[in-house]
């Protein structure tokens, strides 16, 4: 290989760039209508019924086999699906987490009762799932996890509270992060995944309305709910291993750095017009759109790591970390850019498109991981702490 070749960008291979076109035009028909500032919320956004068509085109589990349901495609016919939805805002949260997390969660530790009974549903756009890690008290430091499943004779009782889990109120099950031995004393160790029936009696979903007044996440509360022996999830005890896998997906997707997309869009749309077009604006749209470019190949990069079994965990956490500071600019720089120059004939659309993603742009380095930890984890990933 010569050097040029290794300096060579991953790219996304042809055959998985030729789904666009056909996702563009069918999402431009699906969503037509669907204002900014409600398509801003994006992979925040719910829609079961856009869900259900996205099954029924087979675009939900496109990695998985299609003995399952899947699609039996490689991850970059995902990266190219979800770059398309987030860039057009489609309401794709309801789906969101079984298709990223849940579904390959299951087929990678389930039994094959477990495969059978979700990751169909899954890809038909019927099943969705939440992530059941956060406690009060334990979100940075997870390992502390208080919530139990003590064994009994007919599975698991399961007592505790997870706060934070996104749409827990419109999803049929968590996956929970849960201990199953030991105490919160021991970290990592006897911890376990089990998957929670949310309509189980003793699970009570109560929603948080955060800044922006949405409720998209939710406090679980779980008293003595009984849960079957096949709840468990993988091996008893290895839920940290399981975890922490998990994570190195969740942080280098495209949705780390294209939250504010659609807000951009909009905006540059004003940007076109006479109006709007000051040389401030040009500069601004310039200097975001350098720093998105490397960004995205940086995660591409990752993706093509991921897709040959490697665990790139540093370099998703830099993406993570990168991405989410660009997007919590991009909201921040475009409000000052406007209100500066005192600019005329803003659309009204566009502001309320501004004042919904300001709201939320403080959470989008929390979630997944706050902006500390991840530092953290990059700097020890260089060898500096
Ligand atoms: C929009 C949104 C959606 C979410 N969805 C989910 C979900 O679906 N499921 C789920 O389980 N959780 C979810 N979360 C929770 C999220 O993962 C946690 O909020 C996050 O991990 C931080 O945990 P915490 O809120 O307990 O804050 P804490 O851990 O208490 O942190 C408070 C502050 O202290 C800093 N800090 C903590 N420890 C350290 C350290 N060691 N070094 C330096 N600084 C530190 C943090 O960076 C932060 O600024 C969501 C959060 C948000 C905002």
């Amino acid at each position: 290989m010569s050097t040029l070749d290794s300096l060579a960008l991953t790219r996304i291979p042809p055959e998985d760039e030729a789904l666009r076109a056909e996702v563009r035009t069918f999402l431009a028909e699906a969503i037509a209508g669907l204002p900014a500032h409600i398509r801003a919320r994006s992979w925040g956004g719910y829609s079961t019924e856009l869900s259900r068509k996205l099954g029924a085109k087979g675009w939900i589990g496109v990695t998985l086999p299609p003995a399952y349901g899947g699609g039996g495609r490689s991850a970059f016919t995902r990266y190219v699906l979800v770059e398309e939805y987030l860039a057009c805002g489609a309401p794709v949260g309801s789906h969101w987490i079984a298709d990223r997390q849940s579904a390959p969660l299951i087929l990678k530790y389930g039994t094959e009762a477990q495969k059978q009974f979700y990751i169909p549903r899954v890809c038909r756009g019927e099943a969705f799932f939440c992530i059941g890690m956060s406690e009060p008290g334990s979100g940075s430091d997870l390992a502390s996890v208080r919530t139990r499943a003590t064994p009994n004779d007919t599975g698991f009782v399961l007592n505790g509270q997870k706060i934070w889990t996104t749409n827990a109120h419109h999803c049929q099950y968590m996956i929970a992060l849960v201990r199953t031995s030991g105490t919160a004393e021991d970290r990592h160790k006897g911890l376990s995944q089990v998957i929670v029936d949310l309509s189980l009696p003793g699970v009570t979903v109560r929603p948080i309305e955060d800044l922006s007044g949405d409720s998209h996440f939710c406090e679980v509360f779980f008293d003595n709910v009984q849960l079957g022996p096949d709840a468990l999830i993988g091996a008893e005890g290895q839920g940290w291993e399981q975890v922490t896998a998990e994570l190195a997906f969740e942080r280098s997707g495209p949705e780390r750095l294209f939250s504010s997309i659609v807000l951009f869009d909009q905006w540059l749309q004003y940007v076109r017009t006479p109006q709007g077009r000051t040389e401030s604006a040009q500069r601004l749209a310039g200097k975001v759109l350098t720093q998105l470019a490397p960004l995205r190949a940086m995660s591409v990069a990752i993706q093509d790591k991921l897709v040959r079994g490697q665990s790139p965990i540093v370099e998703a956490a830099l993406v993570k970390e990168l991405g989410t500071t660009l997007e919590q600019m991009i909201p921040a720089a475009i409000a000052d850019d406007l209100f500066a120059c005192e600019a005329e004939d803003v659309p009204v659309e566009l502001l309320m498109t501004l004042k919904y993603v300001t709201e939320a742009s403080p959470s989008f380095s929390l979630r997944g991981g706050t902006r500390d930890i991840l530092r953290g984890m990059i700097a020890r990933g260089l060898g500096l702490r």
